[in-house]
């Protein structure tokens, strides 16, 4: 049969010669392909949690957003994760060396974070200090958009905060005299821990490896704000 008696059973019109052939994305309904368009053809979708707009929202900065995600997605290389993946292993939390160390245990349970959230909710004049993240959503239900940002902001803030940037730490110090000369750089692995305790740790480590090497008249510097506001210099 030939083409057109083909195209004419099929009810189809002849093909225009005249007309270039050209690629369609499928995934998309003005056949365009965009990044976006193919993230939402692949990717999982899973039902809506309960925080999902304390951090996906205009007010909470996108990075602090993702660090929050992430924690509460359980993405972090604490013991109890890595235990779940088969690995046997003992765990002991590094810094108050008495639990298990889980992302509950140094998001909510441990006694300086307990402190934080409790000071957290005297803030806002909350009767319960918060000991989830449930009950944080629990306390925003039903209030107006700007309470809830007002609540919002500061929580997520203080979440990514308490955990940093938890993972593999190490810590590090380099000392100079007054001629910029470098005289000694330290430098230490502290397994998995928080980067607000890895600076601390580093100021306080530096100091007496000063100390040791009869150096008394010092100058440091931290690059973390919350470490020099904490150790109150
Ligand atoms: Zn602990």
């Amino acid at each position: 049969m030939e083409e057109k008696s083909r195209l004419n059973v099929l009810n189809i019109g002849a093909l225009d010669p005249s007309v270039v052939d050209k690629l369609v994305w499928t995934g998309y309904l003005k056949g365009e392909f965009s990044i976006k368009a193919a993230f939402e053809g692949i990717r999982l979708k899973r039902n809506k949690v309960r925080w999902r707009d304390m951090i996906w929202n205009n007010y909470v900065p996108i990075e602090t957003a993702a660090n929050a995600w992430k924690l509460l997605s359980g993405a972090a290389v604490v013991d109890s994760v890595v235990q779940k993946k088969g690995v046997n292993m003992e765990s002991r939390c590094y810094i108050c060396k008495k639990e298990e160390e889980s992302l509950h245990h140094l998001l909510w349970d441990y006694d300086f974070t307990k402190r934080v959230w409790k000071w957290l909710s005297m803030k806002f004049r909350l009767r319960n200090h918060y000991t989830s993240i449930s009950e944080i959503c629990k306390t925003a239900q039903g209030r107006s958009p700007m309470i809830k940002q007002l609540r919002g902001a500061p929580t997520v803030g203080t979440l990514t905060t308490l955990c940093g940037n938890l993972g593999n730490a190490g810590l590090g110090a380099t000392f100079r005299n007054s001629f910029r000369d470098i005289l000694l750089v330290i430098w230490r692995k502290i397994g998995v821990n928080m980067n607000y305790i890895a600076e601390c740790l580093a100021i306080l480590e530096s100091v007496e490896m000063a100390l040791i090497m009869n150096w008394t008249n010092l100058w440091i510097e931290s690059d973390s704000v919350a470490v020099v506001a904490s150790l109150n210099w």
